[in-house]
């Protein structure tokens, strides 16, 4: 399990290296290193046979120099606190490349959600926020969705940090339901943004995206909605998986259809046509794209010489340990890393926060133009600071995170 995970130390070599092409002094390599604040609480829930349930709620808030603490709660068992920190050093940069006015968090509870029932993970959720709250704000730190929580749970956060501020507070958590202001576009953004980044990297490689063999890992809300937007751009999806396996059909699946099924037996495994396959062989596809949307280090030392894909975008978190991601490039597979390749749910997320302070709602057509130009302008200015220092993609994206980052809590200067 603990090597799902994402390392801590993964998250400081990436800054560290990133600190020294920058030549970031000391001090402020030690400053982005730490987290602000780190928040642990115990969540104790009646459950619904009479007894106590009490588990381990963590919220990390890492830097706001660029604007409020922004980042998703995810529920898993095993969490840890390092993960946890991990993950939100990420949030931070990521919302320095795509430019939104965000710092980074994360946060989440050590549950499987699976095993629990929809009335305890809304106690779960109401009392983890309310444990937490006095740190929580549309201006403070807003949360979002990640793995195992959804547009419901966003709707419970934002309910009951309304009822204990007194008045309603749409913009206190983003993912929401569009019927309580959450935003059109925004289940769909991560995975679009995904495909975005992917069209704009086989722009640049020269490579024909018509017919071009996808492989997805994950069929969540992430690797679905990639799924379908590839789809709908005429990739051809030969492979998906969840937690049960995989499939594979070279001929391409529609993911909608492979989504019904799933909802019938739980389980994308099965489907008519196609051939059952395990995670692990779905990553050694022979595949134009391959596109990590599940779980972090899934592509190691142990796997990196099979991988057989022109391109890896990263729609999980570190999906890729560093000894692959040297390995890859190498082997001169293109991969677009997870800072960049799953902005676009940030994104979406600060268009929800604005249209939430601004009382509007804005159409999807409107939302899905901004996304694109937005995750466009992120790629270039990714590809040039990489094509300036003569590295590969990730490289040129954390500097560009890391660097935005550290102007703005210089020009901010130390307090007192
Ligand atoms: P989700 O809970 O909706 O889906 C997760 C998927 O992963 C499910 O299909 C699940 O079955 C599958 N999975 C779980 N364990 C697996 C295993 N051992 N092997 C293969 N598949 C497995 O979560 P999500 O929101 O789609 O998030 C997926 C990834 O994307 C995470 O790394 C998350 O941090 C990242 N991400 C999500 C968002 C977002 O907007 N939801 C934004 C940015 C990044």
């Amino acid at each position: 399990m603990a090597e799902e995970h994402l390392g801590l130390n993964v998250a400081l070599t990436q800054l560290k290296l990133a600190a020294k092409k920058l030549q970031l002094d000391n001090g402020m390599y030690k400053m982005l290193s730490l987290p602000k604040r780190s928040i642990n609480v115990s969540v104790d829930i009646r459950m619904d046979n009479g007894s106590v349930g009490v588990f381990n709620g963590i919220r990390v808030q890492h830097w706001d120099a660029r604007g409020p603490f922004k980042g998703g709660i995810r529920y898993a068992q095993g969490l840890t606190q390092d993960e946890v920190t991990a993950l939100a050093m990420l949030m931070t940069w990521k919302c320095a490349i795509v430019d939104v006015p965000f710092g980074g968090a994360k946060g989440g509870i050590c549950i499987d959600a699976k095993k629990m029932s929809t009335h305890e993970l809304e106690r779960l959720t109401r009392r983890y926020i309310s444990l937490i709250f006095e740190y929580l704000g549309p201006h403070r730190d807003i949360p979002a969705p990640d793995m195992y929580t959804d547009a419901q749970t966003m709707a419970w956060i934002m309910d009951t940090y309304s009822q204990l501020k007194g008045y309603r507070v749409p913009e206190s958590a983003t993912g929401k339901p569009v019927e309580i202001g959450g935003s059109w576009g925004r289940n769909e953004a991560t995975g679009r943004g995904v495909i975005h980044c992917v069209k704009q990297a086989a722009h640049d490689k020269g490579l024909k995206l018509k017919n071009a063999s996808v492989a997805i890992q994950g069929f969540g809300n992430v690797g679905y909605h990639a799924a379908e937007a590839a789809y709908n751009e005429g990739l051809k999806v030969v492979a998906v998986s969840d937690s049960t396996g995989g499939i594979y059909c070279p001929d391409g699946i529609n993911p909608s259809e492979v989504l019904a099924h799933k909802e019938q037996t739980q389980t994308v495994q099965n489907c008519l046509g196609c051939k059952n396959i395990t995670n692990q062989e779905l990553l050694e596809l022979p595949c134009d794209v391959l596109i990590p949307a599940a779980l972090e280090n899934q592509i190691t030392c142990k796997n990196a010489d099979k991988i057989r894909a022109k391109m890896v975008a990263e729609a999980a978190n570190g999906p890729t340990t560093p000894d692959a991601d040297k390995a890859l490039y190498e082997k001169n597979i293109c991969l677009i890393p997870d800072i960049l390749a799953n902005s676009g749910g940030v994104t979406v997320s600060y268009f929800e926060w604005v249209q939430n302070l601004t009382q509007e709602q804005w159409p999807l057509e409107v939302v899905n133009s901004k996304l694109e130009t937005k995750m466009t302008k992120a790629f270039n200015d990714v590809v040039k600071l990489a094509k300036i220092e003569g590295s590969d993609m990730r490289t040129g994206a954390l500097m560009l995170g890391v660097g935005r980052v550290a102007n703005a809590i210089k020009t901010l200067g130390l307090w007192p």
